[in-house]
């Protein structure tokens, strides 16, 4: 099974999409990973959902990613009386420290927050559907005016674009649900509301070489040190829905770009997330602005978009997931797509794994070959392939199953576990077999293979060699 696309589909699962037939239907509508999101449900769930992939990847015989995504310092407001109520624009209303509060109060149960907020701030709840700017703080009550009011009710979410709170990127919940997670086995982990490099540094040291780690960038302070962030991850989401709370929506689809252009020149996979096609949660077919939307982000050079509430609860989960498959393909099959996606072109770095995997790319162009195959240990090989964004499919070979089902994620690459290779020769032999079962290449057909000679020894590409079936 290979897919006829570059650029790859995350889909997250919830109520509706948690049956192993859902799942099933979603992968083969095109979804690639899984993204498990620990804001919502509980560890069965999850179990359930991770036990249904590991069980559909060995029945299709092809690996699959599985994205934790820890829900992260994410601020709401507590318990209200009554469970709803609304605010009027002009009133002014009292937020309260506590997870509950008076009945005229807002409770707010985070006490960071009362240190660190000033006159003047604003306060967005409900993804910024209603907007309230501060007017006076005391220890535990703030006031604030209500500039767009409408309905209110429990645990809404709270940003504060203007207040830098001192919140570790790893509460506690996080650091449970991610040992969780790794003892699950699950591939990716993201990290949300990321702020410092600092805090990639803390995830590391609890997620170590288990998995791989993503940034997600959803906070103006993260832009701020956008470039050590990527440096430590290794991917990165635009978490558009919470950034474009943050900041202003209309500096989003420029900061996107940035983001997306930055990941590619670093080697690190980059994936556009959020409202991608928010109105298929209700409809079977998306808007021409979604359609646009999700265009726009391959045209950008994504390694990857992701469905959230369209796969997780909406009505039309695999239609979700299907039109997305189509409208990739359409977008990498279009006659601007080629020009836009190497018109960036990553400068190759002097050193023979940068050279020699650079070089794939260029020669795989100049003698039409059907594939690139890479033999990679910890699948910086295929990055630096993916990197180029070369025209044929990249075959990323690792005997690591972790790597493998990593590298689902990346750009162009259809990722194959392989038993480990001991000779020169041997690599050439298995080469045609794989490149053969795979369906990339048919009698005649050439291959590029990238490896590292000698054998097993991570960072040591240096080899590149054509062969023929
Ligand atoms: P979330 O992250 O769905 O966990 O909030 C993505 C985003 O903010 O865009
Ligand atoms: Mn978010």
């Amino acid at each position: 099974m290979r897919r006829n696309r570059c650029a790859k589909v995350v889909a997250t699962l919830g109520p509706a999409s948690s049956s192993p037939e859902k799942i099933k239907e979603l992968y083969m509508a095109g979804a690639d990973v899984f993204r498990l999101n620990f804001s919502h449900g509980t560890y069965e769930d999850h179990k359930a959902r991770f036990d249904a992939i590991r069980a559909l990847e060995a029945e299709v015989g092809r690996p699959i990613g599985i994205l934790q995504d820890l829900q992260g310092p994410k601020i709401r407001i507590g318990t209200l009386q009554g469970g709803k109520r609304t605010i009027t624009a002009g009133d002014t209303v009292t937020f309260a420290l506590g997870e509950t509060a008076g009945e005229t109060e807002i409770p707010l149960p985070h006490p960071e927050i009362f240190e660190a907020i000033a006159i003047g701030h604003y306060l967005l709840i409900d993804d910024g559907r209603l907007k309230l700017r501060v007017t006076s703080c005391l220890a535990e009550k703030i006031e604030a005016e209500v500039i767009y009011g409408g309905p209110l009710s429990d645990h809404k979410g709270v940003n504060l674009p203007d207040t830098v709170v001192n919140l570790s990127p790893l509460t506690k919940k996080d650091r449970a649900d991610l040992d969780y997670g790794l003892s699950l086995g699950v591939d990716w982990v993201a990290l949300s509301f990321v702020q410092r490099p600092g805090d990639m540094l803390e995830a590391r040291e609890l997620v170590g070489d288990k998995a791989g780690l993503m940034a997600k960038i959803e906070k103006p302070t993260a832009l701020d040190n956008i470039d050590d962030i990527i440096r430590l991850s290794d991917a990165i989401m635009v978490a558009r829905g919470d950034l474009g709370v943050e900041i202003p929506s209309e500096d989003v689809p420029g900061r996107q770009k940035e983001l997306v252009k930055k990941c590619r020149l670093a080697g690190k996979p980059v994936l556009v997330a959020t409202q991608m096609l928010d109105s298929m949660t209700k409809a079977p077919a998306p808007t021409r602005a979604e359609a646009s939307d999700v265009a726009t982000a391959i045209y950008d050079g994504a390694d990857a978009v992701m469905l959230s509430a369209e796969s997780a609860a909406g009505d039309y989960p695999v239609e979700a997931v299907s039109f997305m498959d189509r409208m990739i393909a359409r977008t990498e099959g279009d006659k601007a797509y080629r020009s836009i996606i190497t018109a960036l072109e990553p400068s190759v770095e002097p050193t023979v794994q940068h050279a020699v995997s650079a070089a794939a790319s260029s020669v795989a162009a100049m003698i039409g070959a059907k594939a690139i195959l890479a033999y990679t240990m910890s699948g910086s090989t295929g990055s630096r392939i993916a990197r180029m964004r070369p025209e044929v499919p990249i075959i990323v070979a690792s005997p690591d199953l972790n790597i493998v089902r990593r590298m689902v994620l990346l750009w162009g690459a259809h990722p194959i576990q392989h038993e480990e290779i001991s000779s020169f020769r041997e690599m050439v032999e298995r080469a045609r077999n794989h490149v053969v079962d795979e369906g990339f290449c048919e009698r005649n057909d050439r291959a590029v293979v990238v490896a590292g000679v000698p054998f097993g020894v991570r960072g040591s590409t240096n080899n590149l060699r054509v062969i023929e079936v």
